[in-house]
């Protein structure tokens, strides 16, 4: 497997500076991570690079990140406050924050400064600062990514994560207290969670639950990813897995060079992304997540929800 049989161990570190910016195809944006490594352990996860060998097993908890934060944010220069995306190497909402409180101390900064943020979590942690976003309503968009229903499966893909319908029980009372939320489904990984009653049932929950925004993204391919991602197929006992994403799905030959990123076939993406755009359209969801960025980083637009390629970017993290 790709993580050791124990639970992940917890250190502390002192970081020199916590908040960055990203700049993708004329977004950009802030990004905090309060956490380096991620107890949730999902064998797809892209935040994987070969700088971090210990990802699934070791997690380093940013001691000082609320304060490095609070320093940073009171010398900030800029005439537009920019929304911060919390997390996009790790989920904020991880066991280690149960005892730290590092995502909670640093959401309250971001809030005293009035910085929009977005939360990218597959946690039910987050159910504790239920109260803490809830005042914070107007600018800020919590998203839980949500693979598969599926137990069995998930067991498998993201042994570290909450079943889907412990999530999706939080999701509801987040909902419930007014907080704008979405799913994304992401990644949807052929031969394993892309059938249609897969998808269905994720919509279904997320109908029940009143979600107001979805949206998802297809699996891509990186060295570590595929190593991963073979283990998963083996594992399942998917006939043939192996050569039908290599000649099929995504069209490759091994080995795969440490700086490849293959992404799904065109024809592949769009057949599965129509059909889950199409069922949430039916049942009255936005196929689409709210756009904190041009509502307060610039001279404001009509258009008031991420283009396709800005949702990309921003959500192919968790
Ligand atoms: S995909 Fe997200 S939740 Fe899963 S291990 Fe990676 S950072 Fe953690």
């Amino acid at each position: 497997m790709w993580y050791s049989k124990n639970p992940p161990s917890i250190e502390l570190k002192s970081s020199k500076s916590i908040i960055h910016s990203f700049i993708v195809k004329g977004y950009n944006g802030l990004t905090i991570n309060p956490y380096q490594g991620c107890h949730h352990r999902c064998g797809y996860c892209y935040a994987t690079y070969e700088w971090s060998p210990e990802f699934y097993d070791k997690i380093y908890a940013k001691s000082n990140a609320p304060e490095i934060l609070e320093k940073q944010l009171k010398s900030w220069k800029h005439e537009y406050v920019k929304p911060v995306m919390i997390s996009s190497a790790t989920d904020a909402y991880q066991p280690a924050e149960l005892k730290y409180n590092l995502t909670r101390r640093c959401v309250e900064t971001l809030q005293k400064f009035k910085f929009p943020y977005y939360v990218f979590t597959k946690s039910v942690i987050i159910e504790r600062d239920l109260w803490l976003h809830q005042r914070y309503k107007d600018d800020c968009f919590l998203v839980w990514s949500i693979t598969t229903c599926d137990e069995q499966i998930r067991r498998l893909i993201e042994p570290g994560t909450p079943p889907s319908h412990s999530i999706f029980q939080v999701i509801k009372k987040f909902v419930d207290a007014g907080v704008c939320c979405g799913v994304n489904i992401d990644p949807i990984m052929p031969l394993i969670t892309d059938s249609p009653h897969h998808i269905e049932r994720i919509i279904g929950n997320c109908h029940d639950a009143r979600v107001q925004f979805i949206s998802g993204a297809i699996l891509r391919l990186r060295v570590d990813i595929w190593e991963r991602l073979k283990s998963i197929i083996n594992l399942l006992g998917i006939k043939n897995g192996i050569e039908k994403y290599k000649n099929d799905i995504y069209e490759f030959k091994e080995p795969l060079r440490s700086r490849d990123n293959i992404n799904v076939k065109r024809s592949y993406e769009t057949c599965i992304l129509q059909n889950l755009k199409q069922r949430a359209l039916e049942k009255n969801m936005i196929f689409d997540f709210p756009d904190l960025f041009r509502a307060n980083s610039g001279p404001q637009t009509s258009n008031q929800t991420h283009s396709a390629e800005a949702q990309t970017l921003l959500l192919n993290y968790l």
